[in-house]
């Protein structure tokens, strides 16, 4: 099954996204421990919101939507992407601390065209 949103791209048949997070709410919480700077194993992509990790961040997410778009229309299988978070970070009372979220989304994603509208095959 497609995600909803991939319908916007009718060359598509699935879009796959291997990332790692730096910033808060990253890593084991147990031991401290840093966030591997690998990418994980790569999945498909479900949303064009990917989900930011740090609690607090309030409206936050990194967008992948306009990315796709671009490498559609530049035909590209692969392409990797640093962006900065979107939200704001809250207290946990709600306040504004008044500060941009500053979670780090590493992430390269790799577009599967439809057989008919592969740029690899000519
Ligand atoms: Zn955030």
């Amino acid at each position: 099954m497609a995600a909803e949103f991939l319908k916007a791209f009718p060359t598509l048949e699935t879009v796959l996204i291997e990332s790692w997070q730096e910033g808060a709410g990253v890593g084991n919480p147990y031991t401290s421990a840093p966030p591997s700077r690998a990418y994980g194993l790569p999945h498909p992509v479900t949303s064009p919101i990917i989900s930011c990790a740090n609690r607090n961040c309030r409206s936050g997410g990194f967008d992948i939507f306009q990315d796709i778009a671009e490498m559609v229309h530049e035909k590209l299988v692969t392409k990797k992407f640093v962006k900065v978070c979107l939200g704001d970070e809250r207290s946990r009372k709600g306040g504004n601390l008044g500060r941009d979220c500053i979670n780090t989304l590493h992430y390269c994603l790799t577009l599967k065209y439809k057989p008919e509208y592969s740029p690899e095959g000519e």
